[in-house]
């Protein structure tokens, strides 16, 4: 470890500062292994004081109009606009995506900014007037106080962003503790809210892992939780959230099937699930881990996926024409690796292998190139298991009803695609498969900020998505007001 490795920063208050922690954790450039900065395990008391913080600031930004607020973060946007590229190459620096992967997904954060500038509209409650005679109700909105956000690795500027806009604009003073295997977005990111000008105290950045997630969690002044990870942890986080009588929204991992019906356009649907598998290395929460072909598509399709497989071009993210980086830590790709054996163990052809192959010039980095496990069969256990990296396991079926019942059975319900140029086929896809996002052409049904992130069964834990209506609705405590003005009690003008 070189001594001048930055020392990650909180930011409390509305200043930068160096929390008392004991235990401080390596962050890695999975491509090339190098330590590029040290992150802070921050303990319960910084913790305490963040919030301390937020909740000060809490009545002044409550009363603040709706408009005003999001004053701010139409400067935000602006501000992440113009930090593009420097916000990109940090992403690729420690999570290892492309630096295109990383722009998409500053993009789709930056969406999330735009519909939350909305919400003078979007807080709006509704009335009725005579609900009896001369009586009149009326819902409003009311945020809830601090709320703070425990993110993941794999999209470290996008997933902030699925929460932070919104909980500030409702009303809200919002903490983030982002995955300390990626926390320099997160720097980055918080600088320019500093830039935006908000108010100190609205917005608190505080690093760590499991300890500093705990003191979030049994924070009696923190008043709602929302989590993005994988599904042990967020069952986890889940349970002692709501135990602490607070509001969850906790979203899990996934295994997303895609069905390819003969009739599919097989160019077109070779390289979108091509991209699907294996975009940012497979560590997408949407990307396509089964396909199931129906009757003839099965040749055309195994031929052309594999081709696809064995022709993407891995490397370092910052290099010109490479399509796939890195996965993100030597352990993740330790148990790729064992998977993918796992798979031909249990019975499945090992048609593209990603194991085992090295990157010129980064020899160290986390490579697993892309793979293809074919024949694998529905009972076996991986058909079900989370890999989180490139590999594409396919299966083989003879109709469309085996194939929506192969979707169906699984625990997982993130996501569920079909191609076909077929249209009823289609709406029957839609109608029967049991996922939250349906892609119907498309290989990463990723909602647009406007519509909530849908997940279902083992992906989600909760009620009320991430973004658009969702996340107002999640961020806010619905008010009812009846009210009487009896005539006789007003001066007669
Ligand atoms: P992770 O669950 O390891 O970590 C997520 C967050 O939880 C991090 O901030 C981490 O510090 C914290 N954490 C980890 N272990 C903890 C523990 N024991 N107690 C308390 N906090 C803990 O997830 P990851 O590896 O960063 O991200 C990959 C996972 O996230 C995959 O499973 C992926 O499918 C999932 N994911 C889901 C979605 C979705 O929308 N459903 C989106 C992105 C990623």
């Amino acid at each position: 470890m070189e001594q001048t490795a930055l020392k990650v920063q909180n930011f409390i208050q509305g200043t930068w500062h160096e929390p008392a922690a004991s235990e401080w954790l390596d962050v890695i450039n999975p491509a090339t292994t190098k330590v590029i900065a040290r992150v802070p395990v921050t303990p319960a008391s910084e913790v305490n004081r963040a919030v301390e913080a937020a909740a000060a600031a809490y009545p002044e930004w409550r009363r603040t109009p709706p408009l005003e607020r999001v004053q701010y973060l139409f400067r935000l946007k602006m501000l992440l606009e113009n930090a593009v590229d420097d916000l990109a190459r940090i992403i690729t620096n420690e999570c290892g995506k492309t630096y295109g992967e990383s722009v998409g997904e500053i993009q789709r954060g930056i969406e999330n900014v735009e519909v939350a500038c909305g919400i003078p509209t979007l807080m709006q409650g509704y009335n009725n007037e005579d609900i009896a005679s001369g009586i009149d109700e009326h819902m409003i909105r009311q945020p809830l106080g601090v709320v703070a956000a425990i993110t993941p690795f794999n999209f470290p500027a996008m997933i902030p962003l699925w929460f932070l806009p919104y909980a500030v604009a409702t009303g809200n003073c919002f903490l983030l503790k982002p995955s300390e295997k990626v926390p320099m977005t997160s720097v980055r990111l918080f600088e320019l809210i500093e830039q935006a000008g908000f108010p100190e105290g609205v917005l608190q950045l505080v690093n760590g892992s499991k300890e500093t997630v705990d003191a979030i969690l049994d924070h009696p002044d923190i008043k709602a939780i929302s989590f993005v990870g994988s599904t042990p942890v967020a069952k986890y986080i889940y349970s002692r959230a709501t135990a602490n009588g607070k509001r969850a929204q906790c979203q899990g991992g996934a295994k997303n099937p895609v069905v390819v019906l003969p009739d599919a356009d097989m160019e077109m649907t070779t390289r979108i699930i091509a991209d699907s598998s294996f975009g940012c290395a497979g560590q997408r929460c949407l990307a396509t881990s089964l396909a199931i072909t129906v009757g003839e598509a099965r040749n055309l399709f195994t031929e052309n996926i594999a081709d696809a497989a064995a022709s993407r071009v891995v490397g370092y993210g910052l290099d010109e024409g490479v399509q796939m980086g890195p996965v993100i830590r030597g352990d993740s790709k330790a148990r790729i690796d064992t998977l993918i054996g796992q798979g031909a163990k249990e019975g499945a052809t090992v048609l593209v292998d990603g194991r085992g192959k090295r990157v010129k010039g980064y020899e160290d980095g986390h490579f697993v190139f892309p793979t293809i496990l074919d024949g694998l069969p529905h009972e076996s256990d991986l058909s079900r298991t989370e890999i989180f990296g490139p590999v594409l396991s396919l299966l083989h079926v003879n109709t469309i009803d085996e194939a929506i019942k192969l979707v169906n059975d699984r625990s997982f319900g993130n996501m569920a695609c079909i191609f076909t140029s077929s249209g009823a086929a289609a709406r029957k896809f839609r109608y029967e498969a049991v996922a939250g996002n349906i892609g119907i052409n498309v290989g990463v049904a990723a909602p647009m900020a406007f519509f909530p992130f849908s997940g279902w069964g083992e992906s989600f834990f909760g009620d009320l998505h991430a973004q658009g209506r969702h996340g107002v609705e999640f961020y806010t405590q619905t008010k009812v007001v009846v009210e009487r003005w009896p005539k006789e009690w007003s001066r007669q003008f």
